[in-house]
């Protein structure tokens, strides 16, 4: 597993970490987030490791079983930042 990988697995730590000891926080971010997910490659499913969920780009679980943790990405500018996808994702944060 390389650099980015281990600092990805961060970011989905820390999610799950917050959704047990405050999931308020993670419901007041997702109401000050704008965007939507597209065009972007699903760089952030691909970071961790290649998820065998991910098919041409696209997850096939998405509006079926996706995991919480996918399903709340990014929560904060923070989770964009660890999962290493600074230049591509299209999520915003109202301050
Ligand atoms: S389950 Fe779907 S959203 Fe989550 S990492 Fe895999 S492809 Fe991406
Ligand atoms: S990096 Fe952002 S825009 Fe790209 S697939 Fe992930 S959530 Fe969507």
């Amino acid at each position: 597993m390389n650099l980015k990988a281990i600092t990805s697995l961060r970011s989905s730590i820390r999610r799950r970490w917050i959704w047990i000891f405050n999931p308020r926080y993670i419901i007041e971010q997702l109401r000050k987030r704008e965007g939507s997910c597209k065009d972007c490659g699903a760089i952030c499913c691909k970071r961790t490791r290649p998820c065998p969920f991910l098919k041409n780009c696209k997850c096939t679980i998405y509006n079926k079983r996706i995991p919480f943790q996918c399903w709340v990405f990014p929560i904060d500018k923070k989770d964009i930042e660890l999962a290493g996808v600074s230049d591509v994702c299209q999520f915003k944060f109202k301050m």
